[in-house]
């Protein structure tokens, strides 16, 4: 798996005169877009955690970048006027911990290239391409290997050039390492980095294989010529290749499994692996810190997954953090569907529990919480965070705190809250909290995970045993005890999804997808004024994740006729039934814009006004 990319941006492109002259190269732009910023997408979608910016010319511009995308880190070739790249990758060295992709900001690039270099088995390779006619050729030679003999620009130099380099390679730390140990002798700042690789290859100091694509839809920009042919000939062809690759988009709002983007889906697509491999242990420590970093400090709390759906990881929580056997009692909050479903797990385990029932679509009352957690009869809460039944958040700031106060233990389910808003466990006072793959994290179904308090799930560890599979304190045990492999079958490959919307969330941040959220329930309620259509849950309760809607008075409404006018636009909705209250649900969650909820308005609007 490659983690990290470096990107060489160091250089004054002055072949591009007046079009440079206040900004570098990588920043022209295509389509709106710099192109440097492209690149970058590209990187993220196919799984890059960092990319490591080799800067010099107007440093600011990727500085500024930088603070868009949290995973870019900058480092200074303070000597860019004078040396060469590289001068600016040996710059970048000290950062490079594994195996990395390495490129030129002036690039302009079908992604396809990236998913080659990433899928092939040998660990140096350059990318080259057919003729390119771009007038500024770099040719590659090859021996019967494919393995790189000599790069020049000068055709006389190399008589039949097998290819032309493009300017994305994938390089080992070793070979980094022999690059920079030749240039540290060889003492030439103006030498480029593929003229290293050249020597490197000849002297046989590392493997370097070269790839070619020949019919590869790229161009490097150096002068407005290229820029020109860059826009009008090559960039019309990337956007054409890489949309064939889209997958139909279908908006779901539907409470969860959310839409996903199309790097999350195709970061499923990897070469197979078995999960006993260390490589496999690492990638899922990596999502337990990740996913325990969102809400909390890792030395304090930790993550603990099952492959199973948010029932099953709510099993494992009810099941493994109440001590029946020495007559613990659970005390379970009941709001809505899934607080029943709560109660019911408890139920089936033949736990000691008491059940507070409170009307699903208004606030709970803070009173009758506190007189029953004054009773001293409960060691532990249980509560859902955001009812996924109506959309009503309950407020655990509040109600933790309190329960901490007499000394329960705080089980929450955050399910449909988790990753869509920001939390800080420890301020809420949380001690397990359980969370799933398929919600606002965004990933595939299939991976349930409690974030609990370390030194709660010590409090359990000797708890009578309930079950096997959803044994809590096993699977943390077994976890910690065999370098981060789970105790049964994982599903491989929502592992990989998993890490891509990771990233991605880490990249948005929680707090901008809280407010995209936010910005679509707030589309969605206007319309609704506009429309005289009303919520089932008071504005102010609201989680703005998902709204339950009373349908309108008209009898020619139908919820199957709704939802499938909408389902023939690519949208899912959802329908709702509170004992006798009818309801249709709209969420939010997951890969939706704020474009997409206000076509949805205009579809919902087109039906209700075909009602009269
Ligand atoms: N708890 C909450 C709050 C939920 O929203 C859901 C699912 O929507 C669940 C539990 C159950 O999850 P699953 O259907 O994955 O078992
Ligand atoms: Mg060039
Ligand atoms: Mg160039």
């Amino acid at each position: 798996m490659i983690k990290q990319a470096v990107i060489l941006a160091a250089g004054l492109g002055s072949r591009l005169g007046e079009l440079t002259k206040n900004m570098p190269k990588g920043f022209l732009q295509i389509d709106g877009v710099a192109i440097v910023e492209n690149s970058i997408k590209k990187l993220i979608s196919v799984g890059v955690e960092e990319i490591i910016i080799g800067t010099g010319y107007k440093a600011e511009f990727y500085e500024n970048l930088a603070n868009k995308y949290n995973c870019i880190k900058t480092v200074y070739n303070k000597d860019y006027e004078k040396t060469s790249s590289m001068v600016t990758l040996n710059v970048c060295k000290q950062f490079i911990n594994n195996d990395f992709l390495l490129l030129e900001s002036d690039l302009i690039y079908d992604k396809i290239g990236l998913f080659v270099l990433i899928n092939d088995e040998r660990s140096n390779v350059i990318l080259s391409s057919g003729k390119t006619y771009s007038g500024d050729e770099v040719y590659l030679s090859v021996n019967n290997n494919f393995e790189l003999v000599s790069v020049s620009k000068d055709k006389t130099k190399i008589q039949n050039p097998f290819a032309e380099l493009v300017g994305i390679s994938k390089i080992t730390k070793n070979t980094l390492n022999e690059m920079c140990n030749f240039y540290e002798k060889f003492a030439d700042i103006k030498i480029d980095y593929e003229n290293v690789l050249e020597q490197i290859s000849r002297q046989n100091l590392a493997d370097i294989f070269v790839r070619k694509i020949e019919y590869y839809a790229w161009s490097e920009i150096d002068n407005e010529t290229m820029l020109q042919t860059a826009i009008n000939e090559i960039y019309p062809r990337i956007k054409e290749n890489e949309s064939l690759l889209n997958v139909r988009r279908e908006i779901l709002l539907n409470p969860g499994p959310a839409t996903t983007t199309d790097s999350v889906k195709y970061a499923q697509v990897i070469a197979d692996i078995c999960p006993r491999e260390r490589e496999f242990g690492d990638l899922v420590k990596w999502c337990t810190d990740e996913l325990t970093n969102f809400v909390a400090d890792n030395n304090k709390y930790t993550c603990i997954m099952f492959a199973c759906s948010g029932t099953g990881v709510d099993e494992a929580m009810i099941s493994s953090c109440v001590n029946t056997n020495a007559n613990q009692k659970l005390l379970v909050i009941d709001n809505g569907a899934y607080g029943a479903r709560l109660a019911n797990i408890a139920k089936n385990f033949n736990m000691n529990f008491d059940v507070i029932k409170s009307s699903s679509y208004e606030a709970l009352d803070i009173n009758v919480l506190e007189n029953a957690f004054k009773t001293g009869k409960y060691n532990a809460l249980a509560i859902v965070y955001h009812e996924t039944t109506t959309g009503l958040l309950n407020p655990l700031e509040i109600i933790c705190p309190l329960a901490k106060k007499y000394g329960l233990i705080t089980i929450v389910d955050a399910i449909s809250a988790y990753a869509g808003m920001p939390m800080d466990l420890e301020k809420l006072q949380i001690d397990f909290m359980s969370a799933t793959s398929n919600k606002h994290i965004g990933a595939m179904a299939g991976i349930g995970f409690v974030i609990a308090k370390k030194s709660a799930l010590e409090t359990i560890k000797n708890y009578q045993r309930k079950n096997y599979y959803f044994d809590l304190y096993e699977q943390y045990k077994y976890f910690v005890d065999n370098n981060y492999q789970l105790r049964f079958t994982p599903p491989v490959q929502s592992f990989y999804a998993l890490r891509q919307a990771i990233l991605e969330t880490k990249i948005e941040t929680i707090q901008k997808r809280f407010e995209r959220m936010q910005k679509c329930h707030q589309i969605l309620l206007s319309a609704l004024e506009n429309l005289a259509l009303e919520c089932l849950v008071k504005k102010e309760n609201q989680s703005g994740f998902i709204t339950a809607i009373l349908p309108p008075k008209s009898n020619k409404y139908s919820f199957e006729n709704l939802h499938e006018v909408a389902k023939n636009n690519g949208f899912t909705i959802y329908p709702g039934k509170l004992g006798n209250i009818d309801t249709f649900r709209i969420a939010n969650m997951g890969d939706i814009k704020p474009s997409e909820m206000q076509k949805f308005t205009l579809i919902l609007e087109k039906y209700i006004n075909s009602l009269n």
